[in-house]
């Protein structure tokens, strides 16, 4: 199915259910491609159209949007409530703009703010964002460039209220297709897959994606001393919470559907195992090492333009190593050094 071409869809009811469409609009991200919104039907002519996510805020994305939804007989007025995955800029984006036309509602979970400040945050952040660039090793130009470039990126969506805030386990009541919401903290904190339980369906967002391996992307803690939340090691928990459920179809944010999702789970598996590895290896021949010096190892085209994702792949997988004890870690004049241990083995 991985194949298949993604583009507006209308499901049928053999594929899932004909209640669920799909209008997959551009985010202007290199190698990400299109992001997949997802419409759900009206069991009844005049019960609410539902938006899962938004598409970026762009005007390519807008006629995408418009385009999509007139091929489903549809406009942007008809739609009444809007579902966040999560609130980056590719699945948010477009709330506001959406919202002045329709006047639809936006419920998201409640950690929404953490990605909303994470994305905008107040000036007097800065100092303290420089200070984590340099505990990992990063040097300021480098992470000057972080920053200016995630100014760009937020000026790819209008932050809208949200007019309720779901809570992990909670039910959102919709005729005939109520939706669970699994808080699925990893890639991001506010991060929710919805899930259908008479389809056996799940919306993942990016908690599940085909063809990539989603980034769990580093937090940094609100202020200097606090603990910093172990982005990866928390999705992992978050893929365990999902494992148990029997789903026929998943849907994810970007890409194909998805008709096994623990054969996905277990691919991702072998994937981070494999990193894991690596950077013991590295860490062994070259180590003691700052979070940097191993990025750059790892990732040697990518760490000059993608410090972020690099950065956050390396924590992620040292707090791993870390915590299994293969690695130790220890600061010396405000910057991180890794000391090699031992080897994992493969799981
Ligand atoms: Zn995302
Ligand atoms: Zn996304």
């Amino acid at each position: 199915m991985s194949k298949e071409e993604v583009g507006v869809k209308r499901f049928s009811k053999k594929e899932s259910s004909s209640r669920i469409g799909r209008i997959p609009t551009p985010t202007g991200y290199a190698g990400l491609g299109d992001i997949n919104s997802y419409l759900i039907f009206p069991e009844q002519p005049g019960d609410e159209l539902i938006l899962i996510d938004t598409g970026i805020c762009s005007d390519e994305a807008w006629q995408a949007l418009n385009d999509g939804l007139a091929e489903l007989d549809l406009r942007v007025e008809d739609i009444d409530r809007i579902l966040l995955t999560h609130g980056h800029t590719d699945h948010y984006g477009q709330a506001q703009r959406i919202h002045e036309l329709s006047n639809c509602q936006l419920w998201a979970h409640e950690n929404l703010w953490l990605t909303n400040e994470r994305m905008r945050p107040p000036p007097e952040r800065k100092e303290i964002e420089l200070y984590f660039y340099a505990l990992w090793g990063v040097d300021r130009a480098l992470a000057d460039k972080a920053i200016s470039r995630r100014a760009k990126i937020a000026d790819r969506y209008h932050p809208m209220e949200p007019d309720h805030l779901l809570k992990d386990d909670e039910i959102v009541a919709i005729p005939g297709f109520d939706l669970k919401t699994i808080h699925t903290p990893g890639h991001c904190p506010d991060e929710v897959v919805y899930w259908q339980e008479e389809l056996k369906v799940f919306f993942s967002g990016d908690h599940l994606l085909p063809n990539i391996t989603p980034v769990c992307l580093t937090q940094m803690p609100r202020k200097i001393g606090d603990v910093r939340p172990r982005a990866l090691s928390e999705y992992q928990d978050s893929l365990a919470k999902v494992s148990p459920y029997p789903a026929r179809v998943t849907y994810p944010s970007h890409g194909a559907p998805i008709t096994d999702h623990l054969e996905l789970i277990k691919s991702y598996g072998l994937s981070t195992d494999r990193r894991l590895l690596k950077i013991s290896r590295i860490l062994e021949a070259g180590g003691p090492m700052t979070p940097m010096a191993v990025g750059k190892e790892l990732f040697p085209r990518a760490w000059e333009e993608q410090i972020v994702p690099v950065m956050s792949e390396i924590i992620g997988h040292c707090d791993i190593l870390e915590d299994k004890g293969h690695l130790v870690e220890t600061e010396k004049k405000g910057v991180i050094e890794y000391h090699y241990r031992s080897m994992p083995a493969p799981s």
